[in-house]
């Protein structure tokens, strides 16, 4: 029988595997919003987004309401690593009538404590001191937290009733209470549940703990959970401190099979009977009642205390946690049990003692082990949703069964190493959790919002609202009018440049093409073959060596006729003569489809003896230099025709075309009447607006931030492109980089140190942005990428750079939508509409790469033009495509 009772209560590793399955999925459901009203296990947000990094220092006040009693407790903290707070206590007993009176009779005779506390431990000269006081409040009941300093009680236990408090703010109440007090300088700053003072103290220099196991008379645990995980609160970055509330686990059911028949008794012994189905198996209110029903039944079966009398077990409550851990602590004999057992009123004879120890201890290895499946579900649950192949630690433990339980450490450790064998845990002892912790919540509460305040006056400048989004568009479309009238043409900063292209496609267009592209990242040439069946192609991607960009035109151009010539040859068309369309993308004034002036070159080129010449000329006066008679150069295009064009051949709506790559243009369709820089009124011409340089007149000086102004300093083209140099993938990076170098000089990123790799000019590159905005924290990629940069970043470093790259790429986002914005509504008023709807053809890496980059644009674009209805379509090789398509309709036209 013994035997038995002992196999009960002994649950196989099979089912604690089970177990830990169960509980991981019961805290998914408790994060969910769909499903946490139904959840046992309640995973309350605690809004404490950090723990502490031994920078905290100062003087915090911490009130602790616990049974009977309230604590007051002044902490000083000295920022060394939080290795030697000073504290000062007093503990003050409730009156009787209090627990059960009125609502502000509580927070009243709290107020008085802290009022006397603070008479007796502060000197007169610092109480009347300017300096304020801020105070965590320690309220260990169930509450509805919204903010760290925000809590509705959802309800009362532990003996407590206070009328009027239900339902409402109890930080609230508490400061109201402490106004009336005259202490104007105590602000009530944090509330928080017992549980996480224990997580808050046992932060080591170097790693902070993430996990709190509470073991005492109930059971609980809180850990740092991914922000975005905990759905029940706003917050979305970075992570949070969950409350389990993991006592309430199995009142579902799921923890029936387990249940033996002394469990059952003291369930329905209890005032909760069916509730907090694990915190009676673990807690130690708990264990010494298990302990007695076992001794009940097995007396009963006459497998203990034979022929003497028992009836003392028959009282609640005789058999107390110190009984059991009295029993089961002496390793040598069974004297003390014996010792134990008369104090109680017992006659045990030598074989009963044995009996009894081993039910004991059984009853709190089993504790043991529970709480250690707990542990492993939250180990797994924390390494899984950190995308972490292994987990490193640290785990405070508190309570009367981690003190008072030789055994419970190791178990713990080695329970849950089985159970969860990818995490290491290290278990740290609490001490003074809820006190000292308290002060380290409302300190590290502090920092934070200290901290908030600095960032938030950073990144302000670059947060842009709608009003000031509207005044670039207006300022946009004033640059167009410009740009587009004749006399005003020169004075505009977007030079509207008309293309000659005339119709997008219909899709009739059929034939065989050579194109070349370029002045993207790359020189290509193409074989362009347009079918019925649609368009195929072939290219062949051509270095330009940086001494021929930058050498004499001449070169340049006898450059890309040896590549032209290399890919008919590879292509075996050497013979054929067929129409080529050449995709520059350089600002060009066009007098028709195959005649370009260059104004300028951007983006590195600087060729000799080409700007003011006609590119395509150029272009042929280098086939006749290499005797290259098969050359038929029918048009020039811009890619941003390219890209339209392309889209164009599927979509005939599509009449804009969008780049936003190293640099940034789009080209629209425009009525030829409103072209003043060409003759002629019927009908539509593209227009190349070269909207990089918008801005180039001083009319955006408004927007430029500090970070803006150093890039464009540093820049080969000071001055110009400055609506450029906020959207495109050539300085988002760099814009970052100039910001982190502020942060840091701010002690607010990489503890103020900056790696002499962060100071290299442009090492940031504008793709890392796309890496570090990845939905969800891509934690590991951060790590990656600032570990190449010799910088070692703490996880709220990651969290903050992250917020960084957002604001730098939802601002270029949202320009780009100003400026998109523009060109729809002229369109729209062009054609007398209500609503247009228009098709855009995009290119780009940044556009398609970034992960919140068009998303962005799109919104920001609905909000600025709801009158437009406008569709996105990636172009796929615009620049190929777009000079066939021209390429055809010249040749139609010659
Ligand atoms: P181009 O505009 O020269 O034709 P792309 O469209 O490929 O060429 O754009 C290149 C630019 O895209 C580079 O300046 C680079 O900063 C940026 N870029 C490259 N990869 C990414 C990425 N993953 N996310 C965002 N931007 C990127
Ligand atoms: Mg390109």
């Amino acid at each position: 029988q013994i035997q038995r009772a002992l196999r009960s209560l002994c649950i196989p590793l099979e089912r604690l595997h089970i177990m830990k399955g169960h509980m991981m999925q019961d805290m998914c459901k408790g994060l969910s919003r769909q499903t946490h009203t139904q959840a046992k296990v309640r995973m309350l947000p605690t809004y404490i987004c950090s723990t502490p990094n031994g920078t905290e220092k100062g003087n915090f006040l911490v009130v602790e309401l616990c049974q009977n009693q309230v604590r007051i407790l002044l902490v000083t903290l000295y920022g060394d690593g939080n290795m030697s707070p000073q504290m000062m206590y007093k503990i003050f007993d409730m009156p009787e009538g209090i627990m059960k009176g009125e609502g502000e009779a509580l927070f009243d005779f709290i107020a008085q404590c802290v009022s006397q506390f603070l008479a007796e431990t502060t000197s007169p000269d610092t109480s009347s001191s300017e300096e304020r006081l801020p105070l965590g409040f320690v309220f260990p009941f169930s509450c509805k937290q919204t903010q760290l300093d925000k809590a509705e009680l959802l309800s009362w236990s532990k003996g407590f009733s206070c009328s009027g408090v239900v339902g409402k703010d109890v930080v609230q109440m508490l400061q109201s209470a402490i106004n009336k007090q005259e202490l104007s300088h105590v602000d009530v700053v944090a509330l928080m549940n017992d549980t996480v003072g224990t997580l808050m103290t046992c932060s080591t220099e170097g790693r902070p703990c993430e996990i709190a196991v509470v073991a005492d008379k109930g059971s609980n645990c809180c850990f740092m959970a991914e922000a975005y995980l905990v759905e029940t609160a706003e917050e979305t970055s970075g992570r949070m401190c969950v409350n389990t509330e993991w006592g309430c686990f199995g009142d579902d059911g799921t923890l029936n099979d387990i249940f033996t028949p002394y469990d059952e008794s003291v369930d329905e012994e209890s005032c909760n009977p069916g509730e907090k189905r694990f915190e009676k198996l673990v807690g130690t209110l708990y264990l010494g009642e298990i302990v007695r029903h076992a001794l009940i039944a097995l007396t009963a079966e006459k497998a203990l205390f034979t022929g003497t009398d028992i009836a003392v077990l028959k009282q609640k409550g005789v058999f107390t946690i110190q009984h059991v851990l009295d029993i089961i602590n002496n390793e040598d004999g069974t004297s003390d049990v014996k010792r134990v057992l008369e104090v109680l009123g017992l006659q045990p004879s030598e074989r009963d003692c044995g009996r009894v120890q081993q039910i004991c201890r059984a009853v709190v290895g089993r504790a043991a082990t529970l709480h250690a499946v707990g542990l492993a579900a939250i180990l797994s649950y924390m390494c899984q949703t950190r995308d972490l192949e292994t987990l490193m630690v640290n785990v405070g433990v508190e309570g009367e069964l981690y003190t008072g339980y030789s055994r419970f450490e190791e178990i713990l450790q080695s329970v849950s190493r089985l159970l969860s064998p990818e995490c290491m845990a290290t278990l740290l002892p609490s001490r003074d959790g809820s006190g000292r912790g308290a002060a380290m919540v409302t300190a590290v509460a502090l920092r934070l919002a200290a901290q908030r305040r600095v960032v938030n006056e950073v990144l302000g400048p670059l947060r842009l609202t709608h009003a000031d989004l509207e005044k670039v568009q207006a300022l946009m479309r004033q640059e167009m009018e410009k740009g587009l009238g004749k006399h005003t043409n020169a004075t505009a900063s977007v030079r509207m440049l008309p293309t000659y292209v005339t119709h997008t496609p219909d899709g009739t267009e059929r034939g065989d093409f050579l194109a070349l592209d370029l002045g993207g990242t790359n020189f290509r040439v193409l074989v362009v073959r347009v079918t019925e069946e649609g368009i195929s192609m072939a290219s062949e991607i051509y270095v330009i060596p940086v001494p021929i960009m930058q050498g004499t035109g001449e070169r340049l151009f006898d450059h890309i006729i040896d590549c032209i010539m290399d890919f008919q040859t590879k292509q075996n068309m050497m013979t054929q003569t067929l129409p080529l369309g050449f995709t520059f993308s350089f600002p060009c004034q066009q007098m028709g489809l195959d005649k370009a002036l260059l104004l300028t070159w951007t983006k590195g080129f600087t060729a000799s003896g080409c700007v003011g010449q006609d590119v395509v000329q150029l272009l042929r006066d280098a086939a006749r230099r290499k005797q290259h008679s098969g050359l038929q150069v029918v048009a020039l295009l811009n890619d941003t025709v390219g890209t339209m064009m392309s889209c164009g051949y599927d979509d005939p709506k599509c009449e804009i075309g969008l780049i936003v790559g190293t640099g940034t243009n789009a080209c629209y369709m425009e009525e030829m009447r409103n072209v003043g820089t060409v003759e002629g009124d019927e009908g539509r011409m593209c227009i190349n607006m070269e909207w990089g340089a918008f801005g180039d007149n001083g009319c955006l000086d408004h927007l430029f931030t500090h970070f803006d102004r150093v890039v464009d300093e540093t820049t080969i083209n000071p001055g110009k492109q400055r609506f450029e140099k906020l959207i495109s993938g050539m300085y988002l990076g760099e814009i970052v980089r100039q910001i982190l170098l502020v942060m840091t000089e701010k002690q607010l990123l990489f503890q103020g140190k900056p790696s002499s790799k962060l100071q290299t000019r442009n090492i940031f590159q504008t793709k890392f942005l796309s890496t570090i905005e990845v939905n969800g924290l891509a934690l590991r990629q951060i790590r990656g990428i600032l570990n190449e940069l010799d910088l070692d970043a703490s996880f709220e470093d990651c969290v903050l750079l992250r917020e960084v790259c957002q604001a730098v790429s939802l601002r270029a986002a949202q320009l780009c939508a100003a400026g998109l914005a523009a060109v729809v509504e002229k369109m729209r008023e062009n054609r007398g509409l209500d609503r247009l709807s228009v098709s855009v053809g995009v290119d780009g890496t940044l556009y398609k790469l970034h992960p919140c980059f068009s998303q962005n644009l799109q919104k920001t674009l609905k909000d600025l033009a709801p009158n437009c209805d406008v569709s996105f379509h990636l172009s796929e090789d615009g620049s190929g495509k777009g000079a066939a398509l021209v390429a055809a309709v010249a040749s139609r036209a010659a």
